[in-house]
C-alpha cells in the first residue's frame, strides 16, 4: 500500500454478535485501478462494501478517499467525497423512465455552480448530462423505455449509469455480472473495461473469467481476512486460494 493510494482502508473491524465479519482489512485502491475482491459465500464481501460506503458502521479501522478521512461520513457524504456504489439489487424507480431516471440522477449530482444557471441552461446541462450516461452505458436507444420493464441487462446498465451521474473517483460494484446469462455478462465486461478510463473500480464478481479478464489486482477475502492480495497471475498461483476458492 504506498502512500499516494486513491483509496486507503485501514484495519476495519466489524463484529455481528461473535462473528467478526472483517477482520482487520487493509486494502488500497490506487488511480486507474480495477481491483477485484472475490471469496467464497459469507466471507464478508458485501459487509466489507457497506462499511466501505457508509451503510453500515465501523467498529474499529479507518478509510480515506484522495487523502481526504471518509471514517464517520454519513454515505451521501462520502458519495460527494467521490465514492459512488451500484448495488446488487436494482435500485432504478421501475415506474420512470429510463431518461427520468438519469434526469433525477444527474439533478441529485449537479455541481453548486449549477444554481447560477438561468433555467433553460439548468435544463440543457442535464439532458446533456443524461444523454452522456446513457451513450455511456449503451441505453441511448432505450430512453422512452420504463425502467422496470427493461431486460435484466439493461436494469444493470442503468444502475452503474445512476452510481456514475455522482462523477465518482472510485466506484464500487458489488456483482454486477449475477444472475446475467453469457451475452449480458460479455456487455459489462466491455462497459467496465470502458470506465476503467473514469474512475477506479472495486469490483465484487463470482465470474471469474470475468475477474481475470478486467482486474488489475485481486484480494481474496475469506472468513473475513484478506487472505491474499496480488495480480491475476499471483493470485491464480496461490495455494491457499485455490485450496479455499478457484477449487483447483
Ligand atoms: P459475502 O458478501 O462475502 O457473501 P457477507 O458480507 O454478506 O458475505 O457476510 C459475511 C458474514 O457476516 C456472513 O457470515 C453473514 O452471515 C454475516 N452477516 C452479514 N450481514 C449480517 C448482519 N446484518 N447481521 C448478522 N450477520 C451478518
Ligand atoms: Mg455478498
Amino acid at each position: 500500500m504506498s502512500a499516494a493510494s486513491l483509496f486507503q482502508a485501514r484495519g476495519l473491524v466489524k463484529r455481528f454478535g461473535g462473528l467478526l465479519a472483517t477482520d482487520h482489512v487493509d486494502l488500497a485502491v490506487e488511480k486507474g485501478e480495477i481491483h477485484a475482491l472475490i471469496g467464497p459465500n459469507g466471507a464478508g464481501k458485501s459487509t466489507l462494501v457497506n462499511l466501505i460506503s457508509g451503510l453500515l458502521p465501523l467498529d474499529g479501522g479507518s478509510l480515506s478517499l484522495d487523502g481526504v478521512e471518509l471514517t464517520g461520513l454519513a454515505p451521501h457524504q462520502r458519495v460527494r467525497a467521490g465514492l459512488s456504489r451500484c448495488f446488487q439489487v436494482t435500485s432504478v424507480f421501475g415506474h420512470d423512465t429510463v431518461l427520468d431516471n438519469l434526469l433525477l440522477a444527474a439533478q441529485a449530482h449537479a455541481g453548486s455552480s449549477f444554481r447560477f444557471l438561468s433555467r433553460r441552461s439548468a435544463e440543457k446541462e442535464l439532458m446533456d448530462t443524461a444523454l452522456a450516461l446513457a451513450e455511456t452505458v449503451d441505453l441511448a436507444g432505450a430512453l422512452h423505455r420504463i425502467a422496470g420493464t427493461l431486460p435484466h441487462g439493461a436494469q444493470r446498465k442503468l444502475d452503474v449509469a445512476l452510481a456514475l451521474a455522482a462523477r465518482p473517483r472510485l466506484l464500487l460494484l458489488d456483482e454486477p455480472m449475477a444472475g446475467m446469462g453469457p451475452e449480458d455478462s460479455l456487455q459489462m465486461v466491455a462497459l467496465i473495461e470502458k470506465l476503467r478510463a473514469q474512475t477506479a473500480i472495486l469490483l465484487i464478481e463470482h465470474d471469474m473469467d470475468a475477474v481475470f479478464q478486467l482486474a488489475d489486482r485481486v484480494s481474496v477475502l475469506d472468513y473475513g481476512r484478506v487472505l491474499a492480495s496480488g495480480d491475476v497471475d499471483y493470485i491464480k498461483g496461490h495455494p491457499e486460494v485455490q485450496a479455499v476458492y478457484l477449487g483447483t
